[in-house]
């Protein structure tokens, strides 16, 4: 899985200061946690907050041509790929080195051997290209996608384990769709201009991959309408991505037997038997109309179509790790066109991201060694008690609740796990071999490993320890499944904290992050997971009722929000799709500004830099999401991140906060006081 790059917006570290002072690093220097030049004083902070706290930071520091989006958090995580460019340049270094540097120091050198990946050119995927070729049954397609799905390589749909819904103590197998490779169904499916043009232009991009493997054009043209035919069909078989938030469209456990009993034209006891997992007997299936319809398939597309889809699955997977002229080519779709990005990261960035994604547990380990100290995780973890607490206050405070439901809101908060750094246990990647002048087959066995451990779990005790992001990463994350809250040590830094900072900056940082993830377990989805996570309804019927029409207030308020205004039209956030980040998002800012109150209650009001402390939390807030984003970005964000941009996130709060217009001395209409202030937590 070379193209699975970690989705993380990565990292950076304060004590690395002194770990690369003997070095000749080029780390760029630490940004400053609170960044008075950032504010642009020409706007008014009650009609705009957005642009009073990132106005002049938006102004210097455009999107630059290798990315698509560039914020604070993205600035973070491009530091961090230095810090971690370093460690690889140590790891690769003659002298003595352990098995983990070792391991890492290979793989991104294979990586970096970009004179060897040529001499190679297509010879690592030729043989898979030709395995597809030798197909002549349906039977043999089954066993064909089993041992893609082995191998790591995406096809016709998804196989993994997950926590049983209804026992999070046990992990069992998931069968669900997949299987396109545009980013959401809706780009085979909605007919509006930008729809259409998207279309065409993937259709182009896939007959040029086809023809650098060796197709000839008229050959490759036929190839690419018939990709693009197949995933339609797909696309139109699957649930949209603000149904699928809902656990109950997802909920629907069976027996093997009834699944392959569903699905006859598809041998799925086959695909069980050939796809590398464990014998199991039951197991939940994601989208049963998605069988039926792949059952439904399997009868009309002819096996040569199949087999030109797998074929064309496989080169894209494959594209990251071969010759120059299929990345750029992969970058000229998936970068330039779909994101707006003018140039390719240099490739030591990609190199890095796919070491992280590779061998990240490994990598993340060196990271955490050099970067992450015990002091770190103790701080982190004070300041996440203290939002539990007043969350507790928060919930005791709430009118519409009942005390029957909020006994076990208290039950859920009290039983949150909180992981802050990095992984208890670190995972052992001894048994892939990593060859330094292989990167195409390195990627694929580490894919292959991360398959194998996935599969693993299936019907075994529920491993609550695993983490689902690596160490460097900058990213939070809440796990219905294990009522936890996740802090890797790539967040725990300047901008969200500051070992010299006042408690407003820190807790307008960090605090609002801890908030955030912490109001997950309770947002439109969480709510529906128990204290041991486990899908059941735990409130009443009235209390859900009170519920579900706060949070539509705010799904109705952010549907109104344009993302995107430009030659194409105008876009607007999905509400529904980006529910549960945006009560997240409030919550969050409330509980940690409750917390900062508690904080500063008996010290005397001191102003910094002209600001109360009030102030400075919410411009520290603001400036957490100071970003600028390119057309193309925004608009497969909209279509596709539950998270709404920066300038939301930041105005969408703000606007629904009493005490944030209380701190600017905001008065009702003006643009940052809502009308209809929605309120869930
Ligand atoms: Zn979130």
């Amino acid at each position: 899985m070379i193209r699975n790059f970690f989705a993380c917006f990565s990292c950076l570290l304060l004590t690395a200061v002194f770990s690369f002072a003997q070095s000749s690093s080029d780390v760029p220097r630490e940004m400053p946690v609170f960044d008075i030049n950032a504010i642009d004083k020409t706007v008014d902070p009650c009609v705009d907050f957005f642009q009073y706290a990132c106005g002049t930071w938006r102004k210097n520091n455009p999107v630059p041509p290798d990315k698509a989006r560039w914020g604070r958090f993205d600035q973070l995580a491009d530091r961090n790929l230095y810090i971690l460019r370093d460690i690889l340049g140590e790891a690769q270094a003659p002298g003595n080195h352990s098995v983990i540097e070792t391991m890492v120091g290979n793989y991104y050198g294979s990586c970096m051997d970009e004179a060897t990946i040529e001499k190679k050119g297509a010879a690592p995927l030729m043989p898979e290209l030709e395995k597809i070729n030798g197909v002549k049954t349906n039977a043999e397609l089954v066993r064909q996608i089993a041992y893609m799905h082995r191998n790591g390589t995406p096809a016709l749909f998804a196989f993994y384990s997950q926590a049983d819904m209804h026992d999070s103590a046990a992990t069992i197998a998931v069968l669900d769709q997949g299987g396109i490779t545009l980013p959401d169904r809706d780009y085979y499916i909605k007919d509006d201009a930008k729809s259409v043009e998207t279309r065409q232009k993937y259709v182009e991009h896939v007959q040029k991959m086809f023809e650098l493997t060796g197709d000839k054009p008229e050959v490759a043209a036929a190839e690419a309408k018939t990709v693009l035919a197949v995933e339609t069909g797909m696309a139109q078989a699957s649930m949209d991505r603000t149904a699928r938030r809902d656990p109950k469209n997802r909920d629907h456990k069976m027996t093997v037997a009834e699944i392959v009993g569903a699905a006859p034209n598809f041998d799925l006891t086959v695909y069980f038997a050939d796809n590398g997992s464990p014998k199991f007997t039951s197991l939940n299936v994601g989208n049963p109309d998605f069988f039926k319809h792949v059952n439904e398939q399997l009868g009309k597309v002819s096996l040569a179509d199949w087999k030109t889809y797998l074929r064309w699955r496989t080169i894209n997977d494959y594209a990251p790790g071969l010759p120059h002229a299929f990345v750029e080519e992969d970058f000229l779709f998936n970068g330039k066109y779909m994101s707006g990005q003018q140039e390719m990261e240099p490739r030591w960035k990609r190199c890095v991201k796919s070491t992280d994604a590779s061998l990240g547990m490994a990598l993340g380990k060196l990271y955490v060694d050099r970067t992450f100290g015990a002091e770190g995780k103790e701080r982190t973890l004070k300041m996440v008690q203290g939002i539990e607490n007043v969350m507790r206050e928060d919930i005791g405070q709430l009118t519409w609740m009942s005390d029957t439901t909020k006994k076990k809101a208290y039950e859920k908060l009290n039983a949150i796990v909180n992981n802050i750094g990095y992984p208890d246990a670190w995972r052992d990647y001894s048994s892939i071999t990593i060859k330094a002048d292989h990167y195409a087959g390195n990627a694929r066995r580490a894919a292959a490993f991360e398959v194998h451990r996935v599969y693993d779990k299936i019907d075994k005790p529920t491993d609550r320890k695993d983490w689902g992001m690596t160490p460097p990463t900058v990213n939070a994350y809440y796990r219905s499944s294990m009522n936890d809250i996740n802090f890797p040590a790539g967040i725990l830094q300047p901008p969200f904290y500051g070992k010299l900072m006042d408690d407003a900056v820190n807790y307008g940082g960090i605090g609002v992050v801890i908030g955030h993830e912490l109001t997950h377990g309770f947002d439109d989805q969480g709510r529906k997971f128990d204290a041991e996570g486990n899908f059941k309804d735990w409130w009443t019927a009235d209390d859900g009722k009170e519920f579900e029409q706060r949070v539509s207030c705010t799904a109705d308020e952010y549907s109104n929000f344009v993302t995107v205004k430009d030659d194409k039209g105008e876009v607007k956030l999905n509400g529904r799709l980006t529910l549960g980040e945006n009560t997240a998002d409030n919550g969050g800012l409330k509980l940690a500004y409750m917390a900062l109150t508690n904080m500063i209650a008996n010290t005397p009001i001191k102003q910094i830099d002209g600001y109360t402390p009030q102030q400075r939390f919410f411009l520290s807030f603001g400036q957490i999401w100071c970003q600028n984003v390119t057309d193309q970005e925004a608009r497969k964000r909209a279509l596709t991140d539950p998270h709404s941009p920066g300038q939301w996130r930041v105005n969408g709060a703000v606007q629904n906060s009493a005490a944030f217009q209380e701190a600017f001395g905001c008065h009702a209409g003006q643009p940052m006081v809502s009308a209809n202030s929605c309120r869930v937590w």
